[in-house]
This record gives structure tokens, C-alpha cells and sequence, in this order.
């Protein structure tokens, strides 16, 4: 550990290492299932950033890369359910594979909301990849086709997940502290 949030975690849930491990073999099976077809990833923002950037480099087949962003009324830990659009892609996906990569999946109703918003659009297919799976949580019937690890109901933070907009520059994922969360 070597950032000065690091005071403020409780417990190192995955350290750098563990992640780049994960992410490597993530992306040596995604170049697998597609071998050399053309695939249009769309990283969900903010916080799947480090590891769209970290993951793509391990994926071999060709690729465009394009942006999304939703939110939950609120902003809190606990998703509120209602699903805020934000961001919209520039690509035509119409005949293309579209890969999602997102941080998380935890109710799922983020997720459900922007893959129904591309379907419309009618790709050649549609695969989720999420780095953590809170599937304890999940209140749709969404599944992810690539998980990096299954999480219990913690709330973390690092490697792009925030806590009020912070600790996404952190290269490992941990807890809070109780007297780091002051809301
Ligand atoms: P969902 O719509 O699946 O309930 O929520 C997904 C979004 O909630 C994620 O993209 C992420 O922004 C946020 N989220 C869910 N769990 C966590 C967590 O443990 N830590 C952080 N920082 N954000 C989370």
C-alpha cells in the first residue's frame, strides 16, 4: 500500500497483484471466444475505467472502444433503484459484437437499463463482463458472461470504485473504515 487513503481502509479485499492476475486470464478468454471478429467494448463510467484500460490490453482481437454512463437517483452506497441516463455511445453497434465491461453488478439495475438501451439497437450479440459480482444482491434476472470475482455484501473501494468520488486512483480494493465514512 503506498497511497495516503491507505489509512482509511480496513482490510485489503484484493491486492494489484490478485487483480492484474484475474484480468489477464479475463482477456485471454475473451480473445478466445472471439477470436479474430471485431467487437465494440463499452466501458460503463466511471468506475469500470482502470480496468476496461487494464483488461483490453489483454484481449487480441480487434476492437473500437466507446463510453457509457448512468446513475442511481442519490448517489449513496445503497442503489435507490432508479436509473439516471447520462451518457450515450458514439458507435453504431446495429451487426456488431457488443462486450459491456463494468465494475460491478449489484441490484443489476444500472446494467439492465443501458444493455436494454443497446439491444434496441440490434448487435450482433451481447456480453457482459463485470470485474466483481455481488449476485447475493441482485434484484434482475441479469447475468454476467465474465466475472472477475464474486463479492459478498461488502461496499469497497480502490481500482475505481469510489466513495464519494474518491479512492478510484487506489491500485487495489479494500473496506472503509466506520470513521472514513462520514455519511
Ligand atoms: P447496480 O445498479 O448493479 O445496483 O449498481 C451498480 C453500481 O453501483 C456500480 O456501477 C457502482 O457504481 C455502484 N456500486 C455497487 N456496489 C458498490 C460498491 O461496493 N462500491 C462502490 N464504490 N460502488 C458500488
Amino acid at each position: 500500500m503506498n497511497h495516503p487513503f491507505d489509512k482509511n481502509i480496513a482490510q485489503v479485499l484484493f491486492t494489484k497483484e490478485q487483480l492484474q492476475k484475474r484480468i489477464a486470464e479475463l482477456g485471454q478468454q475473451i480473445s478466445q471466444d472471439y477470436g479474430q471478429e471485431e467487437i465494440v467494448v463499452i466501458c460503463v463510467l466511471k468506475g469500470a475505467v482502470p480496468f476496461c484500460a487494464d483488461l483490453v490490453r489483454h484481449i487480441t482481437c480487434p476492437m473500437a472502444i466507446d463510453f457509457m454512463a448512468a446513475s442511481t437517483y442519490g448517489g449513496t452506497s445503497a442503489s435507490s433503484g432508479v436509473v439516471r441516463f447520462q451518457k450515450d455511445i458514439e458507435e453504431d453497434v446495429y451487426g456488431r459484437h457488443v462486450l459491456f465491461v463494468e465494475d460491478i453488478i449489484d441490484s443489476g439495475l444500472t446494467l439492465r437499463y443501458l444493455t436494454d438501451h443497446i439491444r434496441l439497437r440490434h448487435p450482433k450479440s451481447l456480453k457482459i463482463c463485470c470485474l466483481m459480482d455481488k449476485a447475493v444482491k441482485r434484484k434482475t434476472d441479469l447475468h454476467p458472461d465474465y466475472v472477475g470475482f464474486d463479492l459478498g455484501d461488502h461496499f469497497i473501494v480502490g481500482y475505481g470504485f469510489d466513495y464519494e468520488e474518491s479512492y478510484r486512483n487506489m491500485d487495489y480494493i479494500g473496506v472503509l473504515k466506520p470513521e472514513a465514512i462520514t455519511s
